[in-house]
């Protein structure tokens, strides 16, 4: 289960170790819950996926928004996919402009298509009216993102790319924002797909790729345009759980870039520049949330552990039946005692973390670190029942420097005005 943590993890005299910081020490210093990034482990993602990729990366922001992170990524060679006027604004705070960013969402407002030609980023045009206020918003390259009818193996709520999704346009509608961009005088330098995330295997991204290549040969076709650039969007998958058998990120991004340059040739058409936007495959695993074990409760054939946290911090259970693991982190090589669930201390029955997990015997005050929650947990969190989000840690060669602090009752009293 090791194999799950980052690539610094171990266990030394009985205690998990990340990024050469025990785990006691880091609760004891930041508090708990806390969410651990491993520096080396996003670092050797990062390599990875460029490598694999050969074209320009850029990171899925919504995976984890943080400025630090972003900072890291970039000195890396990694731009950013970002959504919303908040995630933009967290990119250009970690330095990035131009061409290191690619502005998305299905609902972008003038407000944020301003701020994001002001950035330079690149637009992923998304409805039929976005070229007329993407151009009037001063901006200058353009995507567009195309749904071609393809149903990823995933959680529905993360699929995308089939028909009736909310996002981008089916061909015909697609055709005609290419068409529409070009007479507004954008750039447009290609065509965007994200078919879903943590997607369990290449066939739907490969079968998206093939159609991709038809639809562009289509443009050229009927347009006269060709496409310069293939956005395949993000999805690659990580294992949260040992049952699960997800194949490795860097290798899919390589199939990935492959497959296009292979299906564009078939097509007649010049090979694009093939880009790429992982979230989770970047950061999910370098990611361990710890938390504070209290209440432990043996019940009609369950016992539960709670934890001081829960679906605030991470909804991933609740939202799509995500399945965890985790270890005891202070009494990590101690003998298992039986399966346990592992409940957060919100005020929901559905706040629980891990149906079904098998540690040693555990008790108030020990720590339980939850692996391969880099992604879409604190991007995700919450604040019910008043509870103060997480803070996040970068560890590295026995350091820790604390890259998001902790929120207090306090910040959320703030927003109280009566
Ligand atoms: N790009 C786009 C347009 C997305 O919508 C998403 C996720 O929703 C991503 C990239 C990142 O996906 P993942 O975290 O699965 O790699």
């Amino acid at each position: 289960m090791i194999e799950l943590f980052p690539d610094s993890a171990r266990v030394e005299r009985g205690e998990l170790e990340l990024g050469g910081v025990a785990a006691g020490a880091l609760a004891e210093r930041f508090g708990t819950p806390l969410l651990v990034y491993c520096e080396r482990t996003l670092r050797e993602r990062a390599r990875a996926l460029r490598a694999a990729a050969g074209g320009p990366v850029f990171f899925g922001t919504k995976a984890f928004p943080n400025v630090a992170l972003l900072r890291l990524l970039r000195e890396e060679g990694i731009g950013a996919d970002v959504a919303s006027t908040g995630e933009l604004a967290f990119a250009t705070a970690a330095g990035l402009r131009g061409e290191e960013l690619v502005a998305h969402g299905n609902n972008k407002d003038g407000r944020f298509l301003a701020q994001a030609a002001a950035a330079g980023a690149t637009v992923a045009l998304d409805a039929a009216d976005e070229a007329a206020l993407a151009a009037a918003a001063g901006a200058v390259r353009a995507l567009v993102r195309v749904t071609l009818g393809v149903d990823a193996d995933t959680h529905e709520a993360i699929r995308t790319g089939h028909h009736g999704s909310k996002f981008g346009l089916p061909p015909a509608q697609a055709l005609g924002l290419v068409a529409e961009a070009g007479r507004r005088g954008l750039d447009v330098l290609g065509l965007h797909v994200h078919v879903g995330s943590q997607l369990a295997d290449f066939d739907a991204q490969a079968e998206t790729i093939v159609r991709l290549a038809a639809f562009a040969a289509r443009c050229r076709s009927e347009l006269g345009w060709t496409a310069r650039v293939a956005d395949l969007g993000g999805g690659f998958g990580i294992r949260h759980h040992p049952d699960e058998q997800v194949p490795d990120a860097a290798g899919l991004a390589a199939a990935a870039a492959e497959t296009a340059r292979t299906a564009f040739a078939g097509a007649g058409l010049p090979a694009p520049e093939v880009w790429l936007e992982p979230g989770r495959s970047l950061v999910g695993r370098a990611g361990v949330t710890l938390y504070r074990v209290g209440s432990v409760k043996p019940l009609d054939g369950v016992t539960w552990v709670a934890v001081d946290g829960g679906m605030s911090d991470n909804p991933r259970p609740q939202l799509y039946g995500a399945r965890y693991t985790a270890l005891l982190a202070n009494r990590a090589d101690e003998p298992a005692s039986g399966p346990v669930s592992v409940a957060g201390m919100h005020c929901e029955s559905g706040d629980v973390l891990i149906d079904d997990v098998v540690l040693p015997a555990a008790r108030r005050g020990d720590l339980l670190a939850v692996p391969a929650t880099g992604a879409y947990t604190l991007a995700m969190a919450s604040n019910y029942n008043g509870v103060p989000r997480p803070a996040a840690v970068l560890v590295a060669d026995g350091e820790a420097r604390l890259i998001r602090r902790r929120e207090t009752v306090d910040d959320l009293l703030a927003l109280e005005t009566g």
